[in-house]
């Protein structure tokens, strides 16, 4: 990072479209096309900026939204401001999806769903919703935050993991803060898509460019989740013995494959009593409260 902040200096000095866009930001977006196989990409500062400006530019008042009932709140909180109509499927449900697909009278129809869900560890049925999402004409997104880096091979994420390509889901979207360690989050998606996002949306347009040093960051972070697959290795044995651990203990576990596992305590007072005491012991575990999570509290590891 010090390197690129001697030659760039650290901000970039404007919005992406003025003077904040340069040979870094290039760069990555570059990296990110060849690792992912994708065919353009937009960069933001942020994931929850990311989500809406892809779901305040592409939703109208006659379109609809469609999204998993857990998914994250930046995508909720868009959606919800959206002027588009909005429901909600159940949890990894695609006959409901499909349900409600089957009524929707709009033309525009968009669903989006995570890949690797946040609070719960589970992981989206993409290829139902792929499948799903072409047979009724409507748009596919997947948030993919807690996917990027560490699942799928070379750590290409959650569609590739699915036995799609990223270039199958029309709206790819996936932040740089979670596996990667900086911060920041890109869009990809088809050229055309990706033109008209970067040419009109507003926290695009209107929001200064992600410092040129962080790019430079995130360009060797991405390179550090594609080529070692040992970290993926080491993660995978790390999740397999807490589970048998918490198993051998009596521990009650979701059906988390991922790194996300959440013991459900159902109580916030006795989930924080628990978070303090781990603490005390050196574990830093967060306990997870309503309004976070729906009114069953959970310890977040
Ligand atoms: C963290 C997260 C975001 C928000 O990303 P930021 O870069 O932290 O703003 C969006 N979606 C999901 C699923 C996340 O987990």
């Amino acid at each position: 990072m010090a390197k690129r902040a001697d030659l760039y200096g650290v901000g970039s000095g404007g919005s992406f479209l003025v003077t904040g866009y340069n040979q870094a930001h290039a760069e990555l977006s570059a990296q990110l096309q060849s690792w992912l196989g994708v065919e353009a990409v937009a960069l933001f500062n942020s994931g929850y900026s990311a989500n809406q400006a892809i779901i305040k530019l592409l939703l109208n008042k006659q379109d609809i939204l469609l999204q998993d009932k857990l998914n994250h709140a930046s995508l909720m909180e868009a959606g919800f401001l959206a002027p588009c109509k909005m429901q909600r499927f159940k949890h990894n449900d695609i006959a409901h999806l499909g349900h409600l697909l089957s009524k929707a009278e709009q033309t525009n129809k968009l669903i989006i769903s995570e890949g690797v869900f946040s609070m719960d560890g589970d992981c989206a049925p993409i290829s139902a919703l792929h499948a799903q999402a072409q047979s009724s004409d409507a748009w596919l997104m997947i948030d993919d935050a807690h996917g990027l880096g560490v699942v799928g091979k070379n750590g290409q994420g959650s569609v590739q993991a699915a036995g799609l390509v990223n270039r199958d889901i029309p709206i790819y979207m996936a932040t740089f803060g979670k596996a990667l360690g900086v911060g920041g989050a890109f869009v990809a998606g088809s050229k055309k898509l990706i033109d008209y996002l970067t040419n009109y949306s507003k926290p695009y347009i209107y929001s200064t460019g992600m410092p040129p040093a962080m790019a430079y960051c995130i360009s060797q972070a991405c390179t550090i989740a594609e080529k070692e697959q040992w970290r993926r290795d080491k993660l995978s044995e790390l999740i397999a013995t807490f589970r048998r651990l918490a198993c051998e203990n009596e521990i009650q576990l979701g059906d988390s494959h991922t790194a996300i596992q959440p013991i459900i305590m159902g109580d916030s007072k006795r989930c924080v009593a628990v978070a303090n005491k781990l603490k005390q012991m050196g574990l830093w575990v967060t306990a997870i409260r309503p309004p976070t999570v729906p009114e069953i509290a959970l310890v977040y590891v």
